[in-house]
């Protein structure tokens, strides 16, 4: 097992992209703690199949108390953590000057701050220890932006400025820190992007492929399975020295 003797938190993992990701590190043999928000009995069945320690702690990532909470719990519960996927994240669609905002002000604190939180009380432990990896799941949104969605797109391109700092920082320990940018996965936070063109009159079928349509040339969807073998490839040792990187997972978004 590759990961076995590892624990790896991984926030936002009750539903979607984080579930996948914890999911496929804890076939490798992690212990995982989970985070997020609603009932997390079918996540914690699910990833508790693989044979490894499992736990789930409910902080609300935009509260920086309860990420004090977090992390000592995962110090008493685990002996810390190797393993940081800062993958919570939300999103909300509307013009710049009709932005509401305390929308902006909840998606920087949970798509950008959070990941300055986790990552500043993760380093010192993975430091001590000589080996660690924080893996940031940002976006094609990192990288370009998109009308609708300043608050998100202003968000992730903070959270790769602040991957490549970090990646600097740790470039001659065993910590390593990169980002992930996704395109499209179908998850809820885009089943709601559908549902809004299912609202004004659009056929189901077409309005997923019509999302997909105007992005993402493969036509396809990102899978979480796909972003958490990603994931597991930068834990590995053929994964050490990638550093400060962005790396697109994306079906050809950004090759346009
Ligand atoms: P999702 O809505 O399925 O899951 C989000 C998770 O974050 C859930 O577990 C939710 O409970 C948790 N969460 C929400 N607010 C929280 C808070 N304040 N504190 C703690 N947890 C909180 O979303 P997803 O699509 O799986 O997105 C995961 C990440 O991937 C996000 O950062 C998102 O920006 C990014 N991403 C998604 C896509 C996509 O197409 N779905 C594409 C690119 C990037």
């Amino acid at each position: 097992m590759k990961l076995s003797g590892k624990t790896a938190l991984i926030t936002g993992s009750t539903s979607g992209i984080g579930l996948g990701i914890a999911r496929v590190l804890a076939q490798a043999g992690a212990d995982i703690l989970l985070n997020g928000f609603g009932d997390p009995t079918a996540a914690l069945a699910d990833i508790g199949r693989f044979g490894g320690k499992v736990a789930h702690h409910p902080a609300d990532l935009g509260d920086v108390a309860q990420l004090d909470a977090l992390f000592a719990y995962a110090q008493e519960e685990f002996g810390g953590i190797d393993i940081l996927v800062n993958n919570a994240g939300i999103q909300h669609v509307a013009p710049v000057d009709a932005f509401p905002v305390e929308r902006w002000d909840a998606i920087i604190a949970l798509n950008l701050s959070a990941v300055f939180h986790c990552t500043r009380l993760a380093l010192p432990d993975m430091k001590q220890r000589g080996w660690g990896r924080i893996i940031n799941i940002a976006s094609v949104h990192g990288q370009v932006g998109s009308v609708g969605k300043a608050a998100y797109v202003a968000a992730k391109h903070g959270v790769i400025g602040l991957t490549k700092v970090v990646g600097l920082e740790t470039a001659t320990s065993g910590v390593t820190c990169n980002a992930i940018c996704p395109g499209w996965v179908l998850t809820p936070l885009v089943q709601k992007q559908i549902d809004a063109r299912i609202a004004e009159g659009t056929d189901p079928q077409q309005a997923q492929h019509d999302l997909l349509a105007e992005k993402q040339p493969s036509l396809a969807f990102v899978t979480p399975e796909h972003l958490g073998e990603l994931v597991l490839f930068l834990c590995s040792e053929a994964g050490s020295q990638v550093r400060g990187a962005a790396w697109n997972v994306d079906g050809g978004w950004l090759a346009q």
